[in-house]
């Protein structure tokens, strides 16, 4: 793993702050909960979150980040248009990105995807199951064949996204609904994965596969070798002409 992978992980940051049941499971907020593992492997991570200036992700930030997580809920609709113009602009330039739980709602995934993004959800505390159906995709490395939930808010199909450029895992609930749960898309240079569970009462960001997971799709959505395409007009040059 290359220790200079840089990353930020944005957090809308509002459950935390409002509800009592939330702030005992991420006394620091879900990003720091998401970034003490992640630094601990070694990576450059900061944060921001929804309520600072610019939510964080000014054009210094966004330059000099290879991968943005992001985590929203409650105020989608507070992420100004500005900023996710900006981000879009980042992806398609190849800037990773990872998508995490209801972010499927976050006006930066539905505009990359261009569909709905809507689900079926019932929040029941039931059990998940995730199991791994591209065994040998880097994302899913060191997880072995399932990952198993105690706790999890259900999200069931359909899932109004594009079809996957890859799908990785698909879910099944108590309840019996089933969900595509890791999905990978790509868009301009930009490689995308939207990672399903992290409900905000329940402690899954704790849980050493589901870290291992996002530490695998951040380096798996790094630009490493990103071919950054130049557009527009190309004049004809003397020597293209045999
Ligand atoms: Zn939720």
């Amino acid at each position: 793993m290359d220790s200079k992978t840089t990353v930020t992980i944005w957090n809308e940051f509002r459950h935390e702050k409002q509800d009592e049941n939330v702030r005992s499971v991420y006394p620091d907020g879900i990003h720091e909960a998401l970034a003490a593992p992640l630094r601990e492997a070694g990576f450059q991570v900061r944060t921001a979150t929804l309520d600072e200036p610019t939510h964080g992700l000014t054009d210094e930030v966004l330059a000099k980040t290879e991968v943005l997580v992001w985590w929203g809920h409650m105020a989608h609709g507070e992420v100004s248009d500005e900023v996710v113009q900006k981000v879009v602009e980042h992806v398609w330039g190849g800037m990773g990105l990872v998508v995490l739980h209801s972010a499927h709602f976050s006006k930066v995934f539905k505009r990359l995807m261009g569909t709905s993004c809507d689900l079926k959800w019932r929040e029941a505390g039931e059990k998940e199951r995730l199991y791994v159906i591209n065994p040998s995709h880097p994302i899913v490395r060191g997880i072995g064949e399932m990952i198993e939930l105690d706790h999890e808010e259900m999200y069931g199909e359909h899932f109004d996204i594009p079809t996957p450029d890859e799908l990785l895992m698909i879910s099944s609930f108590a309840g019996g609904e089933v969900f595509r749960s890791a999905c990978t898309f790509r868009r301009g240079a930009g490689k995308i994965f939207y990672f399903q569970p992290g409900h905000e009462t329940y402690p899954t960001y704790y849980h050493k596969d589901i870290q291992r997971v996002i530490q695998n799709a951040i380096e798996w959505a790094r630009p490493l070798d990103a071919v950054r395409p130049t557009y527009g007009h190309r004049p004809l040059f003397a020597k293209d002409v045999q």
